[in-house]
């Protein structure tokens, strides 16, 4: 909507300032977003929609809104995220409300952080809404307490696959803190690199180490499965695990080997 001011007895219009909110879509289910970023959603006049968010949270946008989706999942090619942040300022530029929609919270492995300060040094007004992040989501899906004081003193998020150029995670480093720590693991994005990372954690945590693995965490297709850490390579195969999935390492999830869970696939030791 334009406003118009009077300048020399002309009506003139003035561009309304864009800006940008980066809302997290959280894991899947629509009923896990915010009330505060169902607002932002239906008060966008273009959404960006990231992969890995779920379509059904575009149930609240309003009719005339833009919806661009920039993700590569169903076959399409993502589009560049030098190009994501061009149109970012381009679109707050042209007077629009943007909301960039990411799966699970804009900063958890989201580059929420890069497109803040992207879009700062730009001279563009952004903000951000909380979502709630995968692995909170896989948890509580399976009434998994991450941080169980009789347990875990604490709880780690890390990527299974970093920035390119970045060195490697040292899982062994990173096994032999959890272990002397008490902490939990979670761990984003492993699914590929998955045979390295078991490979790394067995050398700094017990071999029977319980862990979870929850592939589309809140979604109606969610599978999740419960083995030892040195069967952990050989369950993915097995059961044909693929992302998106998310793995919790710890004595958190021990008791799940009781639980009956209708969805789950229980491995024991032979599996
Ligand atoms: N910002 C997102 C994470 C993006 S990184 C968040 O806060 O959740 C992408 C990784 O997140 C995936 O590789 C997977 O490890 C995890 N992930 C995202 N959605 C998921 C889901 N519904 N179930 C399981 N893992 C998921």
């Amino acid at each position: 909507m334009n406003i118009f001011t009077k300048s020399n007895s002309v009506c003139e219009p003035t561009k309304q300032v864009g800006f940008v909110t980066l809302v997290g879509a959280g894991p899947g289910d629509p009923e896990l977003l915010t009330l505060k970023a169902v607002r932002a959603i239906q008060q966008a006049s273009v959404i960006m929609v990231d992969d890995l968010v779920n379509d059904e949270v575009l149930q609240y946008a309003s009719r005339a809104a833009r919806v661009i989706h920039v993700g590569k999942r169903g076959g399409c090619a993502s589009t560049p995220q030098r190009l994501i942040l061009k149109m970012l300022v381009q679109e707050a530029s042209n007077g629009e409300s943007v909301v960039r929609l990411k799966g699970g919270d804009p900063f958890i492995f989201g580059r929420g952080g890069e497109e803040l300060a992207y879009l700062e040094a730009a001279g563009v007004a952004v903000t951000a809404v909380n979502g709630i992040t995968a692995g909170l989501a896989g948890a509580t899906s399976l009434n998994i307490s991450l941080t169980h004081r009789d347990v875990a003193h604490g709880v780690l998020f890390m990527t299974g696959h970093s920035k390119p150029g970045d060195q490697a995670v040292n899982w062994q480093q990173i096994a032999a803190t959890c272990h002397s720590s008490k902490l939990t693991l979670v761990i984003y994005m492993g699914v590929s690199n998955v045979g390295f990372i078991t490979k790394g954690l067995l050398q700094g945590l017990p071999s029977d180490t319980p862990v979870a693995v929850i592939q589309n965490a809140s979604l109606p297709t969610q599978r999740d499965v419960v083995c030892k850490l040195k069967d952990l390579s050989t369950a993915f195969a097995s059961e044909g695990l693929t992302s998106p999935a998310i793995m919790i390492v710890g004595n958190v999830t021990a008791g799940l080997q009781a639980l009956s869970q209708p969805n789950s696939n229980l491995l024991t030791d032979a599996a």
